[in-house]
């Protein structure tokens, strides 16, 4: 723990790619950890690869920190940084590295190597071949300062790396895994810190900057277990204090192996594509490696971050199952209000399509200048306009049954159609000939036009009394559904009327009709 005992965590991404759902893992497991300690959440962007990373990447972890609600307290942010450890860039630390690195070479606790690339790569194949694990050799380690001097000259190629014991044990306790212990010997020799301008490698500049911003604990993923003991050796070579580590477990695919693309959608904006809400996304990122003891299932972040302890998470892998998310996802959705539910709803139906927005004549969007605009929709295939009002009735009938936004508009499409496209065997219920689908139309005609006020129990008595009749409901119901929706399943058929309109359902049973004759 540093000096004045305070918790400082980072999230510390590459941005080599879309923030994908491992780092979403990570930086709610150091956000939750940050907040419940009452400590500091820090973003730092490790960006020293400047062949892979990329300014996109970057702006998409900072978008997608902000989508899921993970506030952060310091570093790089959309308007420049804050915090008092700036930069948070890697990029733009290079200076604070290379003092770093003087000072291991000059405590000849590094050293260059100017081994050509050919040479090491014969050395790990030779190695390879006698069944050995790659190590390198450490020709350049005793080297004389004269050769040294001279081959600085003569070479136009080299790289510095950390002198390191040969045989000793490192040991550290891990918050989540106990103790562990790794021998130098399986580190692979001397490994490299730096390139030959000074420019640091990730585990030098990683260690460098979680000195230099006090940072407490470090919590990241499994697979960087193997880089642990690396940081602690230049943590002691440099006679600076060593963090604590948590490795969560990793993230794997229903068949055990590592999540991929090919198991799930890995990238976290996908997700938002796809419909998932953030509070939903982070409940269900939450469970993978954490057990809160208990069965419970649905967290707000403020409960996650009452019930969260380090401690509890696992060790072994986490497995990504897909429909717990879903159902996770429906569980949030169900507890919207209907108009909450719209709202989130309408991007997917613009986007699908099925409705435009427009805003009111006379009145501009309020980046145009101070005037609350007000948005109207508008049905491009019927050329009608449309209230919120009723896009939410329309929505609404399957807030309960949707566990995704972007399933809503293969469901309401209908409504918004003028002619319904589906083959006429649909409106056949069982063995029902087409005289009896006709007939069972005509008084389904008939009792809808009849109907003195259009409210759901007028409509419901009319024809449940007709279903009644016959027997069998499916009789009346099913060719009356498959009418009005041009769907096998909808919502429930009167449901769907009451919403529909008289007009419009009258239209529909008439059109369904006319199919059959
Ligand atoms: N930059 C590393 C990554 O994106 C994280 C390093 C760390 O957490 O120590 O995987």
């Amino acid at each position: 723990m540093k000096k004045n005992n305070k918790v400082r965590v980072r999230f510390a991404p590459s941005p080599t790619g879309y923030f994908h759902i491992g780092s979403v893992r990570t930086a709610l497991f150091n956000y939750l950890y940050a907040r419940k300690e009452k400590g500091i959440f820090v973003l730092r962007i490790e960006d020293t690869d400047t062949e892979r990373s990329r300014s996109e990447y970057e702006s998409d972890i900072i978008r997608s920190l902000k989508w899921l609600g993970l506030h952060w307290d310091e570093g790089v942010t959309e308007e420049g940084e804050e915090g008092d450890f700036s930069p948070y860039r890697q990029s733009e630390r290079a200076d604070i590295y290379k003092r770093y690195v003087h000072k291991l070479l000059e405590e000849g606790k590094a050293y260059y190597c100017f081994c050509d690339k050919e040479k090491l790569e014969e050395s790990r194949t030779r190695q390879k071949e006698k069944g050995l694990p790659p190590r390198y050799n450490g020709d350049c380690s005793a080297l004389s300062k004269e050769e040294r001097e001279k081959l600085l000259k003569k070479k136009d190629d080299y790289v510095i790396r950390m002198r390191i014991p040969k045989e000793e044990e490192i040991e550290f306790e891990d918050m989540i895994r106990g103790k562990i212990k790794f021998e130098t010997k399986e580190i692979g020799g001397d490994f490299v810190i730096a390139r030959k301008d000074f420019s640091p490698l990730y585990n030098l500049a990683c260690v460098v900057d979680d000195h230099e911003m006090q940072i407490s604990h470090i919590i990241r993923g499994e697979d960087h277990l193997s880089n642990t003991p690396k940081q602690i050796l230049i943590q002691e070579a440099l006679g600076i204090e060593v963090p604590r580590y948590a490795h969560l477990p990793l993230i794997l695919g229903p068949d055990k192996s590592k999540l991929s693309k090919r198991h799930a959608a890995v990238s976290a904006y996908e997700y938002r594509e796809m419909g998932y809400l953030p509070e939903a996304l982070l409940n269900f990122i939450v469970l993978l490696g954490w057990n809160p003891g208990d069965d419970r299932e649905i967290y707000s972040l403020r409960e996650m971050i009452e019930a969260f302890k380090l401690e509890r998470c696992q060790k072994s892998g986490a497995i990504f199952n897909i429909d717990k998310l879903n159902f996770i996802n429906g569980q949030y959705l169900k507890n919207k209000t209907d108009e909450e539910f719209a709202d989130l709803c309408i991007p997917y139906l613009i986007n699908s399509g099925l409705i435009e927005a427009r805003f009111k004549e006379d009145q501009y969007p309020p980046a145009y200048g101070g005037m609350q605009a007000k948005t109207t929709y508008f049905i491009p295939e019927r050329k009608e306009d449309i209230s919120s009002q009723r896009i939410k009735e329309i929505v609404a009938l399957y807030k309960e049954k949707v566990k995704i936004l972007s399933e809503v508009s293969k469901e309401v499409d209908f409504f918004f159609k003028k002619e319904l496209n589906y083959d006429k065997d649909l409106l056949f219920w069982k063995k029902m000939t087409t005289e009896e689908v006709i007939g069972s139309l005509d008084r389904s005609i008939e009792i809808i036009s009849n109907l003195k006020k259009w409210e759901k129990p007028n409509i419901e008595k009319g024809l449940m009394k007709e279903a009644e009749k016959e027997g069998d409901r499916g009789r009346v119901l099913w060719p009356f559904r498959a009418a009005i929706t041009g769907k096998k399943a909808s919502a429930g058929p009167i449901d769907v009327a009451v919403v529909l309109g008289s007009k419009e359902t009258l239209k529909r049973l008439k059109m369904a009709k006319n199919k059959l004759l």
